[in-house]
């Protein structure tokens, strides 16, 4: 279930944008100033943030500016919520780094429209459709992994377990990008501060382990001194 982030001092509005949200399926944290959304954000990354301009305090273009000047919030999705029409801030709300740009009133159709577009987008893992790279097709609706071997006719299944399964999505999400231990950690297992990055490794060889049956496993690449990726090229690049 994607997790949204709506930071909005206007009570009656936020209730309203959480109620519409729940009831399209996603989990909402609510947030009503600067402060309050960059501790939630501190504690567990959301999917998406919905930003309002307007906050009392910090404007809702210093805290997007905040969050992409910073290596572990730099990828987080944010779409500017404003009251404000103008051309000119439109442009200096994509300028300060948002995904995008709503403005008020808007409706609940349009709101999730621009969310799914954004999430596809920017973090395709947060939604239900099925990623195939190589031949290896992973369907989060149906939660299996499979592939079809070479000669044979029936794709074969790879068993492995909930951490595994959110390893791999995340990564087949975002091929041939390097995710460090931490940023794993914060993506996964929603926690970057108590967890160790060992951890990361132990599930990395578990979930090589499970792909070995569907002789995909070289997909998953270390990265020395970096991390880990999924290449779309396995045997191309040193591991
Ligand atoms: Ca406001």
């Amino acid at each position: 279930m994607p997790r949204v982030l709506v930071v909005e001092d206007e009570a009656a509005i936020a209730e309203l944008v959480a109620m519409n949200l729940r009831h399209a399926g996603f989990e909402v944290v609510l947030a009503e100033d600067a402060e309050q959304a960059r501790r939630a954000v501190a504690d567990e990354l959301p999917d998406l943030v919905l930003l309002d301009w307007m906050l009392p305090g910090h404007s809702g273009v210093q805290l997007a500016q905040q969050w992409r000047a910073d290596a572990r919030t730099r990828p987080l999705p944010v779409i500017m919520l404003t009251a404000r029409a103008g051309e000119d801030d439109k442009i200096s709300g994509l300028d300060a780094g948002a995904d995008d740009y709503l403005t008020k009133p808007f409706s609940t159709k349009e709101l999730l429209a621009r969310i799914r577009a954004v999430l596809r987008r920017r973090a395709p893992e947060a939604l239900d459709a099925a990623v195939e790279i190589n031949g290896l097709r992973l369907d989060p609706v149906t939660h299996r992994v499979t592939r079809r071997l070479e000669g044979s006719d029936e794709p074969r299944e790879a068993k492995m377990g909930p951490t595994e399964f959110r390893l791999l999505h995340f990564l087949m999400s975002h091929p041939e990008r390097v995710h460090t231990r931490p940023q794993l950690l914060d993506r996964i297992w929603g926690d970057h501060v108590f967890i160790e990055e060992r951890t990361v490794d132990v599930h990395i060889k578990r979930l090589r382990e499970a792909l070995a049956p569907l002789e995909c496993s070289t997909l998953v690449e270390t990265v020395r001194g970096a991390g880990y990726r999924l290449t779309q090229q396995p045997g191309s690049a040193s591991g």
